[in-house]
């Protein structure tokens, strides 16, 4: 029996495989894309400066930052709403970091993780699609696709597929938002400077995040509008996009590389089964607005790693250190829902009345310092 099988080596599967690599463990980790592919197109992720600790500590930050464009930094964070007063700035400089965050390729990260996890002795199985895990109460047992694979047995098995639809035994909480997200880079007239912009209209948030040499664009708008968004001449395009901006963008010059993809909020309910974890998208899937759904995965997965390291082996994946992992995660994991949830309620409405005490926020959170402190140190770090 294996100590721990982590399904999926995606970026958190990966970052829990390498936080865990020096415990004296039997880890497997199962992956069904082929080494050194993904089998996901190239997105943006949006780092927070926590993250970029979690992953100098694990060696894979160096190796990102020599890959030219592969990471941004953001300096400032301006967040402003269309048709009303209000706006904020956010800087590196007043709360003393290099930068607010970063914007990461997502499969230069990829590669970065498993170049270091290529130098650990966990051994990752490629081309292993995972069907099915189940657990009993000694043992999780772990499925793959085909008849000819026997399952695996571990005391532990870590979900980091990005679904978690093959746990048996967890509840899928889903809210469609009946939205959707465009995504597509945006070059620009003038350099960028390292300014991302989050922008709350009455159609849905629209987010600039700088990237390399150009913005990537996240616009949130129905499927229907999205459909017809992404069949505009590019002109056409540019247009309905510096609208939505007014006179707090201007200059867009380009636009590149445009896709849609709905958006639903979706958390499995509780993130543990018998012998089983959830982390990262398998367990809570966030509206990309505050850009918290990738920093929480990855917190998920380095708590996950303490956990594991302070634990006796023989206890592993029992129902204690599960119930232990679970509490410790509970506050992070719920805030982060619930602050991202709670902006796609707040900005996204068109209702006349919630005008003023949204730029009534935004001008208190501007004006006053802790309050300003508070609000980027939980988006930086998370509530834990
Ligand atoms: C369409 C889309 C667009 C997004 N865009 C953005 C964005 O612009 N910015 C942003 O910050 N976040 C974005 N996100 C969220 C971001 O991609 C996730 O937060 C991040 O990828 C989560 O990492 P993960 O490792 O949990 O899951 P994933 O990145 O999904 O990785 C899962 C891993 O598991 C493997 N796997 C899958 N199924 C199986 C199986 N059955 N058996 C074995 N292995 C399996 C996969 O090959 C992959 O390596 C987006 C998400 C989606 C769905």
């Amino acid at each position: 029996m294996h100590d721990v099988v982590i399904v999926g080596a995606g970026p958190v599967g990966g970052t829990l495989a390498l936080a865990i690599a020096d415990a004296d463990l039997d880890v497997v980790a199962l992956d069904a894309r082929p080494e050194g592919q993904t089998l996901r197109r190239d997105r943006s992720l949006a780092l927070s400066h926590g993250a970029r600790l979690i992953f100098e500590r694990l060696g894979v930050w160096c190796h990102l930052v020599a890959t030219p464009g592969a990471v941004t930094a953001i300096e400032t964070i301006d967040i402003s709403q269309a048709g009303g007063f209000g706006v904020a700035r956010l800087t590196a400089e007043e709360q003393g970091l290099p930068a607010l965050g970063y914007v990461v390729s997502y499969l230069a990260l990829q590669d970065a993780i498993d170049h270091m996890l290529v130098r650990t002795r966990t051994v990752v199985r490629y081309d292993c699609a995972v069907a099915r895990v189940g657990g009993t109460p000694g043992y999780a047992a772990i499925e793959p696709e085909g008849a000819d694979r026997d399952p695996l047995l571990a005391r532990l098995a870590v979900v980091a597929d990005g679904t978690g639809a093959l746990v048996s035994g967890v509840t899928r909480e889903r809210r469609d938002y009946g939205q959707s997200a465009v995504l597509a880079k945006i070059d620009m007239r003038e350099p960028h400077r390292g300014v991302a912009y989050e922008r709350f209209t009455p159609l849905g948030p629209v987010a600039l995040l700088p990237e390399a040499q150009h913005y990537s664009l996240v616009w949130t708008m129905t499927p229907e509008e999205a459909e017809r968004t992404l069949a505009l001449p590019d002109d056409a395009f540019l247009d309905q996009l510096a609208r939505r901006f007014g006179a707090r963008v201007e200059g867009f010059a380009g636009v590149r590389d445009r896709k849609a993809f709905p958006l639903a909020l979706e958390y499995a309910r509780p993130a543990t089964a018998t012998r089983t974890v959830l982390v990262g998208n398998a367990s809570q899937a966030l509206h990309p607005v505050a850009g918290q759904g990738f920093n929480l995965g990855v917190r998920d997965a380095f708590e996950l790693a303490q956990a594991i390291n302070a634990c006796p082996q023989e206890a592993l994946g029992d129902p204690a250190m599960l119930a232990r992992f679970a509490a410790r995660r509970r506050v992070d994991r719920a805030a982060g829902i619930a602050f991202t949830h709670g902006l796609t309620q707040v900005f996204a409405h068109d209702f006349a009345w919630l005008a003023w005490p949204r730029g009534l926020a935004l001008t208190l959170l501007d004006a006053l310092p802790p309050v300003k402190k508070a609000f980027t140190r939980a988006m930086l770090f998370g509530l834990s």
